[in-house]
């Protein structure tokens, strides 16, 4: 039976990817009774149907998922933080790193605006990028208006199928026409093509882009925490989840604890402090969470 990618989600129809093109199907109801909802990225088996839609009848395990956008089998996030207006921020960023993490998908940091950035403002970035270069995150720097974005962005979105996330205030068109112009493109050309305005066409797609895949809606758009419990924090902190084997305490959360390695380190000097400050932070939202109850209840 045929295979292929669900690669949009429209009213209740799916398209799914198959040698280039896409088939209309509809999902069989046994998937609802089961509470089982298709995902755009999700790879399906589906039975053609004659002159009718095609009919989903597997969804494939799934890598990882997301909520919101509704998406599935992501390889990476394409955090894209600019350098200045506005200023760049360590904190923010280290919340997308972690909300990222937990969800299984890799980080690709992108910094842009690098030519509006004062020496003293640079020099504070490069001292942040070298440290998350150092603890194994790629960093792409880019500039304004950069005609070669194509070109230095191929390398990472080739093959993969990415999400694009930002801070606060880089508003979806933004984020597509400074680091995707190519993507912008498409989107506006099937936004002309379906003949609505932006705002009435509520779907996720995955499109074509540079040899591989890519969300046309930002991801991750809600930053919470809820989805964490406090001892997995620092799972998500590649470089304490690194350190932890070396404190004396099975299960420590590099708070009080004596004999910490993770605080050792801030101390030393190796890992940022405003790092750790935001690791304790984020902690004190994990634990004054109120308590969740059961929803079935
Ligand atoms: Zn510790």
């Amino acid at each position: 039976m045929p295979e292929g990618q669900i690669r949009k989600a429209i009213s209740g129809f799916y398209y799914v990817e198959q040698d280039g093109q896409l088939i209309q199907c509809k999902s069989r109801g046994v998937f609802r009774n089961r509470g089982i909802h298709p995902l755009v990225g999700d790879f399906v088996t589906y039975v053609p149907d004659g002159d009718n839609d095609a009919l989903i009848t597997v969804v494939h395990e799934r890598r990882n998922e997301l909520v919101r956008p509704p998406i599935s089998n992501i390889d990476q996030a394409l955090l894209v933080f600019s350098m200045v207006e506005p200023a760049f921020s360590p904190h923010l960023l280290d919340r997308f790193l972690v909300v990222v993490e937990s969800f299984g998908v890799k980080p690709v940091i992108c910094l842009t605006k690098k030519d509006l950035a004062c020496a003293e403002e640079l020099e504070k970035v490069a001292e942040a990028a070298a440290y998350y270069k150092k603890i194994g995150y790629d960093v792409i720097e880019t500039f304004i208006d950069d005609e070669s974005l194509s070109d230095i962005l191929q390398p990472y979105l080739k093959g993969k199928t990415t999400v694009l996330a930002g801070q606060s205030g880089v508003g979806k068109s933004t984020l597509l026409n400074t680091v995707l112009p190519m993507l912008a493109l498409k989107t506006g050309e099937i936004s002309e093509a379906l003949g609505r305005g932006k705002h009435t066409t509520r779907h996720v797609e995955l499109l074509e882009i540079a040899g591989g895949l890519v969300a046309d809606t930002p991801g991750f758009s809600s930053l919470d925490f809820d989805h964490i419990d406090k001892e997995q924090l620092s799972y998500y902190f590649v470089d304490m989840d690194e350190l932890s084997a070396m404190c004396k305490f099975r299960g420590c959360l590099h708070m009080k604890e004596p004999k910490c390695a993770v605080k050792e380190q801030v101390e030393a000097g190796e890992m940022p402090r405003h790092r750790y400050e935001n690791y304790l932070q984020f902690m004190q939202e994990i634990l004054d969470r109120k308590p969740r109850y059961d929803k079935h209840d």
